[in-house]
């Protein structure tokens, strides 16, 4: 019998196959392709998850630089740009790699952590008892597990099985279509880097450019090919035959009224070319049936719009895991659980809310236009962008932890800390995934002594407003305390509530 079982290895599965080796659970991933897909989706991820990757040391990995993520100077956000460089304060990381990248990164680190990937197994359905649940495999095959994870993407057969309902909206009246090319370097303009349109003008690079009839970019990431995509608002969404360069360049120039000129790349794929219509904005009614929990697309679908899907699903798995397996090992019990609904579907409620509203203002009509002339106003006040900023990052997420100062509940900041060994960035103390006490007043290791096994203390000098912090795995602030003389009971009282009866 196993621990857990993850359905599906994207993202998410890997992700949570991850964490739970961390927190010292086996998982078996079922995986029903035999290898890696060539489907060509993130072109990057949007927000916080940036920050948490590089608090787990995969963000080196995955980008191939040795210095700490940066905010990112600009971004997009319903076709508007935003100015973050201007902020004070900027919450938006950024790091454009492709999918298929961050998959073959999670994969390596599952295997150096010991998990077992089974590929080629399709999960066809389960039934469950207080006990476990009984996979069953296409081949026929039966897995039995104490809990299963259902990571196994929108159209989720672990969801459907247990009975949670999907409900959300379909949307069948927009075409996108992307492609990769190759431009002339003359249509390239040497200031901007952008492209240039003769009877148009410049398209910017990776800005969303929206006329009244539709919505154009132009993306040049390093390595790859450079991207032109569209969105349009048809009225059919009919189509005889496979997208094609020529549907694409007609579409560009519908939406910017002048010929649009590339041709197909040469060098190596893969390449894209890609028509997606409509799209799903879907919610689960519920993240767990008994032994049984979702994560990432499985429990979430929305439009792709600001690219907001990793940032989510990801720290869905990181909230989950080490609660799984707490719950799993003993220590805790199964109403733990309860807490990965009540603090992840509310911030994928903010997600969809998101894409929803940048899918308004993206589209066409004078009406539209209007609404935007006034959104743009409300943009130009910095306060205003950072509110935007803050969402996309997922940063403005505060968790119903409990009383205590404001940065309870919240993602603890990035604090370079003093141990008496020189500068210690804090995301190199969280690696290992394990509960932290950061204790700047020295005087705490003795409360937090009884929860040695499972608690890491750091005493520790930090350029922080607070005296102490707990952070749970998922580095989310548990206590926190602003005062030379912490509140002692409090600290052991989150101590129990989160990690379980002092050993
Ligand atoms: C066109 C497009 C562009 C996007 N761009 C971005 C972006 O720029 N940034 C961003 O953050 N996000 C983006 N996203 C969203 C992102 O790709 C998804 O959120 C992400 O792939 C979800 O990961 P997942 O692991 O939950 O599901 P998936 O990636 O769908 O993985 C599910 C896995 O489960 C397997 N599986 C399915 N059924 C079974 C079964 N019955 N048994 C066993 N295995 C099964 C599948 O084969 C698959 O490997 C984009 C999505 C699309 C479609």
């Amino acid at each position: 019998m196993f621990d857990v079982v993850v359905a599906g290895a994207g993202p998410n599965g890997l992700m949570i196959a991850c964490e739970l080796a961390l927190a010292g659970v086996r998982p078996l991933v079922l995986e029903r392709l035999t290898g890696p897909t060539d489907e060509q989706r993130a072109n990057g991820m949007v927000g916080q998850v940036v920050r948490m990757l590089d608090r787990r040391g995969l963000y080196a990995r995955i980008s191939g630089s040795d210095a700490p993520p940066q905010p990112a100077p600009g971004f997009v956000f319903g076709a508007f740009p935003l100015r973050l460089a201007e902020l004070a304060d900027n919450p938006l990381y950024v790091l454009p790699v492709p999918q298929r990248v961050v998959e073959r990164v999670l994969g390596e680190r599952a295997a150096e952590l010991g998990v077992e990937i089974r590929r080629g197994s399709e999960v066809t359905g389960f039934d469950q008892d207080d006990d476990g649940v009984r996979v069953t495999l296409a081949d026929g095959e039966i897995v039995r597990a104490r809990w299963l994870v259902g990571a196994d993407g929108g159209r989720s057969v672990v969801r459907k099985l247990a009975g949670i309902d999907f409900p959300g909206v379909t949307s069948d009246d927009s075409v996108s279509r992307t492609a990769h090319v190759s431009v002339p370097s003359s249509a390239v303009d040497p200031a901007t880097g952008g492209l240039v349109i003769a009877g148009y003008g410049i398209v910017p690079p990776f800005q969303h450019t929206r006329t009244d009839r539709g919505l154009i970019v132009w993306a040049t990431l390093p390595g790859r090919d450079p991207m032109i995509s569209t969105v349009e608002w048809p009225g059919s969404l009919e189509f005889d035959a496979p997208m094609s360069l020529d549907e694409l360049l007609a579409s560009a120039a519908r939406v910017v009224g002048a010929p649009v000129v590339a041709r197909l790349p040469t060098g190596d794929g893969p390449h894209l070319m890609r028509r997606l219509t409509g799209g799903n904005t879907r919610l689960a009614d519920r993240y767990r049936a008994g032994r049984v929990l979702l994560i990432g697309d499985a429990a979430h679908v929305h439009s792709a719009i600001g690219g907001p899907g990793l940032n989510l699903g990801l720290q869905d798995a990181v909230n989950l895991a080490w609660k799984l397996a707490a719950v799993v090992a003993g220590r805790m019990p199964q109403t733990l659980l309860d807490t990965y609904e009540s603090e992840r579907r509310p911030v994928a409620q903010r997600v969809t809310m998101s894409t929803q509203a940048q899918s308004v203002l993206i589209g066409p009509g004078s009406d539209i236009t209007a609404l935007r002339v006034l959104f743009g106003e409300l943009l130009a006040v910095p306060d205003n962008t950072r509110r935007i900023a803050a969402l996309m990052a997922g940063s403005d997420v505060r968790y119903d932890l409990g009383p205590g100062p404001d940065l309870v509940g919240r993602w603890a900041p990035d604090l370079v800390l003093d141990t008496g060994n020189g500068p210690v960035r804090l995301a190199e103390l969280t690696v290992t995934a394990r509960p932290l006490l950061l204790d700047f007043t020295g005087t705490l290791a003795a409360a937090a002594a009884p929860w040695s096994d499972r608690v890491d203390v750091v005493s520790a000098k930090g350029d922080s407003e607070a005296t102490a912090l707990l952070l749970r795995p998922d580095c989310y602030v548990a206590w926190a305390s602003t005062s030379d003389r912490p509140d002692v009971d409090g600290l052991r009282a989150a101590l129990q509530r989160w990690f379980g009866p002092a050993g």
